[in-house]
């Protein structure tokens, strides 16, 4: 089998780089997924929130904040079109304090910056949260009401059903094991050829890369973020989403939240306990992946964090909020004190992030694009990525077709956003 392009990765930005290829273009394309279904890994194991970008930084997350403020109504759109769950569930970020107030105000002018309406975001004082949300305690916050809750799991096999209509032939429980050349090899014994490659494998996709002697200098680390919910009798103590401004700045992760799921369950988290393999959702990994990825860690770039004491710090504290669920309850306690441990019965699904380190020991704060003659690959595509996928994507494949690599055709088959009013260079 040859294809014009292939793409590696059935998650949600596979998906919607391979939706608009079917439905742009006349190439011949297949998506390659090693599970027997799409949406088995991040793409369906995470929070669910449809984020509005005000809390990222417009100097450095400049492409994922805009792909976020486009995608919001692609989505909204795509999921009432097919009765997908979506629930304009509004979120409230919240200080603690005067200094963490000082971050919302900042996030105040990010928001403008990127894009939302100053009437998108309001600054609330504790007594306007208290009135809103009677069981919340803080000092301050911001409600965004346009943030949603969706299952971007259902949105995307919704998508690659679209996309296997227009023409994507999905290959199934093909498992990449190397490639070389224009060819692809399969752990089944299989292969096919390619013109051209998207390397779209998630927490893998720097292995790949590297595979194909790009990205030497980036090393990756690998944290589970974990949930608990609560008991449904409980879950009305609070009705929006409770984000809090993040206590480590310097590092990709939010602490845990309170989350209302677009199925109408709550939980709390996630956590971000540091794991051996993209993944290991449960333990620590296997043996040998681990000392495989100790030994990364010692030789590759991530070894400078092991000398950051605020790194070290934020990785005790997750460790324990992993071990006991207490430690996970205390910590959104500070801002619903209501809560016990009791309320929470059992654990939610949890999902891993791939974060990127960069040759001097900091974590990569955007999407990392690198290109050769024959391939496209897309590295550290974390979080607010399932919001951002249609617009990014349209990107992405807007740049393909600016270098000559595809070629967008004007007979375009039926889809459903308006792919020209897409700008998210
Ligand atoms: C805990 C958590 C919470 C999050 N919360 C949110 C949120 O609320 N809102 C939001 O917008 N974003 C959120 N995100 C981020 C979002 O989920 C990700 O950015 C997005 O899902 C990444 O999609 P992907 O397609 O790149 O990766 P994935 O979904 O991981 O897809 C990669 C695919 O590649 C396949 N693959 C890998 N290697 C191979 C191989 N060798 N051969 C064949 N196939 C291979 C895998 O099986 C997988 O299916 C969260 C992420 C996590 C982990």
């Amino acid at each position: 089998m040859k294809f014009d392009v292939a793409i590696i990765g059935g998650g949600i930005l596979g998906i919607t780089i391979s939706y608009w290829l079917s439905a742009l273009t006349n190439h011949k394309v297949c998506v390659i997924e090693k599970e027997d279904r799409v949406a088995a890994h991040a793409s369906s194991r995470n929070t669910g929130v449809v984020h509005s970008p005000f809390y990222l930084d417009p100097q450095k997350k400049k492409k994922i904040a805009k792909a976020a403020l486009q995608s919001h109504d692609l989505w909204q759109t795509f999921a009432k079109k097919h009765n997908i769950q979506w629930k304009d569930t509004g979120t409230i970020e919240i200080a603690l304090d005067e200094s963490q107030h000082h971050t919302l105000e900042k996030y105040l002018k990010w928001g403008t910056q990127n894009g939302l309406a100053e009437s998108d975001l309001q600054l609330l004082d504790h007594t306007q949260i208290t009135q809103r949300e009677p069981n919340v305690k803080c000092h301050s916050g911001i409600y965004c009401k346009k943030d949603a809750s969706t299952s971007y799991g259902m949105l995307t096999e919704q998508l690659s059903l679209e996309s296997k209509q227009n023409g994507t032939q999905f290959l199934f429980s093909h498992m990449v094991q190397k490639i070389k050349n224009n060819t692809i090899f399969f752990a089944n014994k299989k292969s096919i050829e390619f013109d051209f490659l998207i390397n779209c494998a998630g927490g893998y996709s720097l292995d790949i890369a590297k595979q194909l002697g790009l990205a030497r200098e980036y090393s990756n680390l690998h944290f589970r973020g974990e949930y608990w919910k609560i008991a449904p009798q409980y879950a009305d103590l609070v009705g929006t989403n409770i984000y809090t401004v993040a206590k480590f700045a310097s590092f990709p992760f939010l602490d845990p939240h309170w989350i209302r799921r677009a199925d109408g369950t709550v939980e709390i988290g996630p956590n971000a306990v540091p794991v051996s393999d993209p993944e290991a959702y449960s333990g620590i990994g296997g043996v040998s992946k681990t000392a495989s990825k100790l030994g990364q860690i010692i030789s590759g770039s991530s070894k400078k964090l092991l000398f950051n004491s605020e790194f070290l710090s934020l990785v005790s504290k997750e460790w324990k909020s992993s071990i006991s669920k207490n430690a996970m309850v205390r910590h959104v306690k500070e801002f619903i004190p209501k809560i016990k441990p009791q309320y929470f019965t059992s654990r939610g699904t949890a999902g891993i992030r791939t974060p990127i380190i960069t040759k001097n020991g900091t974590f990569l704060p955007e999407t990392l694009e690198l290109q050769s003659s024959n391939s496209l690959h897309i590295i550290n595509y974390n979080s607010p990525g399932a919001t951002g996928a249609p617009a990014y994507s349209a990107y992405l494949v807007q740049q393909l077709s600016d270098s000559g690599i595809i070629k967008l055709d004007k007979a375009q088959k039926p889809h459903a956003w308006n792919f020209s009013k897409l700008d998210s260079a």
